[in-house]
């Protein structure tokens, strides 16, 4: 839906922006800003010597000089202008090479943003598209990170050259410089104008553009690629295709005309502004107020004048609009993340493992969302207690988790580890309290060794790999992979990486989740990918798996939460039951029912395969 154009101001003035980026360039890239600014005078003086040559030259044949003082003087201006043309071309080429990084550091500075800001603000529609608008303002050489260099020198030395210009037509008449000035200053504002609609209107074409490319990225992606052909999907993408590039080329389309309009209005006025102070020179030379050498000079200043003036006013248009790219990245990396970065408590010695976790009066809703998934939610969660997390679908069981490991913050209440809030914590030592496996798997394209042992700069301790492998049930597999444990993963970034089914994966990711010591440990649907041989092993085996450990297990299969000291029934966010497995039959309630209903099925299920023969074979 179009967003209705309003008067966005931008976060930060462009003089603001200016003082960023050359602080910036200052720290970052200290020898270009020095080649920049060395580049200012010499594109000063350049222009000048040549509207002095005729001049002087004239001078000269005027005063009927000898050809020696002529070619004096030729020569001397000649070698002036050699010398700042030379500079000039070496200043522009390096500085033309060495300005992509300078932005290289601002796609820097985002990316590890990124990697480090509060996980809510990725997932918050606000912050993604705040992230977009950070990326697409450091994507190319034109964007403002890159491209304000060039307009910061000339506009530095169009100043230069609209002071010495103005002071020689100033001694002839200042009413021009007003003139001139005035009519700069109009076209200084149509084009401001068309800018700020652009700016105020970048979210409607943001959103097309991120569905644009979710669209574009799903064609690539193999996972998708399947339910395309099978479900015959195509249709369906080139129509959504088509919808969202009409609506973008509207949007296009609007911005354009105004650039147009505003482009014309600037000419006009130029010929207005341009024509009418050569008319004026004319006049003067031929009443002969000024002689023809001074015609030349001064008629080479107005032309110097305008173009400075033209300068400053396109620069500044040209800086306005990079300001906004460079609004944007400034507006993503001010983004603030509410868990504690600075000092926190200590975290508990590992004398004092495992935890005790408590949820205190927890309410939480998505930003965006009216509804609470979290509701007043409180719960006590003992040293090495094994909870089991039940529900039906949407609960706010994942939710819940991902609260407990600082993934969220709560709306109100507090989360309590060994008797500590949560915020009380440094945020990324918090996260050293848990591992977890989440329902969606995310692998690095790396070894599978490595993707045991995340922590990069770490050592891998081969054993620990393997007998992490063996506890989640992945060693046999891996074992008979010609690379063994260095087999690299991803498809798509390396050609020799092995494809791992769901349920190994999903293994993988439980290794993962036990080769980093914590003293927490959240397992979200850990078998749902999982074929019921390898679900049953894990079962048989969690004590182990949790052994030394506070754990929550996530699970919609109610038989298996029965290894767990308690089950929390989970209903829109609140405990509906709490209790043992054999005290939650008692009370027969939902879990009790639903307990009923599941048993039912699987006994039905097993009934219908002994009958087939299929057990009694494998007996
Ligand atoms: P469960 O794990 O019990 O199936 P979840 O915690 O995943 O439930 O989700 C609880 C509710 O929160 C659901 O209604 C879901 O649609 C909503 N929800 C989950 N993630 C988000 C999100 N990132 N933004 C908005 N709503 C969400």
């Amino acid at each position: 839906m179009e967003q209705k154009s309003k008067r966005t101001q931008p976060s930060y003035s462009m003089w603001q922006n200016i003082n960023y980026v050359l602080k910036n360039l200052w720290i970052f890239e200290r020898k270009l800003f020095l080649m920049a600014t060395a580049r200012v005078p010499l594109l000063v003086v350049l222009p000048l010597l040549a509207i002095l040559m005729p001049k002087l030259v004239l001078d000269c044949l005027t005063a009927k000089v000898g050809p020696g003082r002529l070619v004096e003087v030729v020569g001397l201006v000649s070698l002036g202008m050699i010398v700042c043309s030379f500079l000039n071309q070496y200043f522009n080429g390096r500085i033309s090479i060495e300005v992509v990084s300078n932005r290289a550091h601002y796609v820097s500075l985002i990316s590890q943003k990124t990697l480090n800001t509060d996980y809510e603000n990725l997932e918050n529609p606000e912050g993604q598209k705040k992230q977009q608008k950070a990326f697409e303002a450091t994507s190319d050489a034109n964007k403002g990170t890159e491209a304000v260099l060039i307009p910061l020198i000339l506009f530095a030395a169009d100043i230069f050259g609209f002071v010495l210009y103005g002071g020689i037509l100033a001694a002839l008449n200042p009413l021009i410089i007003v003139f001139l000035l005035a009519t700069a200053v109009l076209s200084f504002f149509v084009t401001r104008r068309v800018q700020q609609y652009e700016h105020n209107n970048k979210d409607n074409w943001t959103l097309i553009d991120r569905k644009l490319w979710y669209l574009i990225d799903r064609c690539a992606d193999f996972a998708a690629g399947k339910d395309i052909r099978l479900y015959n999907m195509s249709g369906w993408f080139g129509r959504l295709f088509e919808t969202l590039l009409n609506d973008r080329t509207v949007w296009l389309k609007r911005v354009e005309r105004r650039n147009y309009l505003a482009n014309t209005v600037d000419g006009l006025l130029i010929l207005v502004r341009d024509g009418a102070a050569y008319a004026y020179l004319v006049y003067l030379t031929l009443t002969g107020s000024i002689s023809v050498a001074d015609f030349t000079l001064y008629f080479g200043t107005v032309a110097g004048f305008s173009t400075w003036l033209t300068g400053i006013t396109d620069e500044l248009t040209q800086l306005n609009h990079m300001s906004l790219d460079i609004c944007n990245v400034r507006d993503y990396l001010d983004l603030r993340d509410r868990f504690n970065r600075g000092k926190g408590v200590s975290l508990p010695a590992m004398g004092d493992w495992p935890c005790e976790v408590e949820f205190e009066h927890i309410s939480f809703q998505y930003p965006g969302s009216a509804k609470r998934v979290v509701d007043d939610f409180s719960l006590k969660i003992r040293r090495g207690e094994k909870i089991a997390l039940v529900g039906v679908n949407g609960a706010g069981k994942t939710t819940l988790v991902k609260l407990l490991c600082g993934l969220y913050h709560p709306t109100s209440g507090r989360i309590l580890a060994n008797g500590k809030d949560m915020l009380d914590y440094n945020r990324d030592e918090y996260y050293r309290l848990f591992s977890a496996v989440f329902q969606d798997i995310h692998m690095l394209p790396v070894s599978i060794a490595r993707n045991v042992a995340t922590e990069a700069d770490g050592p891998i301790v081969t054993e620990k790999v393997l007998q992490c492998l063996k506890l989640a049930g992945l060693e046999e597999k891996v074992n008979g992979l010609p690379k063994g444990i260095e087999t690299p993963l991803v498809k798509e970034v390396n050609e020799d990486a092995v494809q791992l089914s769901g349920g190994e994966l999903q293994k993988l990711v439980l290794a993962r989740a036990l080769y980093k010591d914590t003293p927490i440990l959240i397992l979200d649907e850990p078998t749902a990918a999982l074929d019921p041989i390898s679900e049953n092993e894990l079962y048989v085996r969690y004590s182990e798996l949790t052994a030394g450990r506070t754990s929550v297990f996530i699970s919609h299969r109610l038989s298996s939460t029965r290894f767990c000291d308690r089950i929390v029934f989970l209903s829109n966010g609140k405990i509906a039951e709490c209790g043992t497995h054999e005290e939650l039959m008692t009370q027969n309630k939902r879990y009790a029912e639903m307990f009923r209903i599941q048993s039912h099925y699987y006994q039905d299920h097993v009934e219908e395969m002994e009958w087939e023969g299929v057990l009694s074979e494998n007996r």
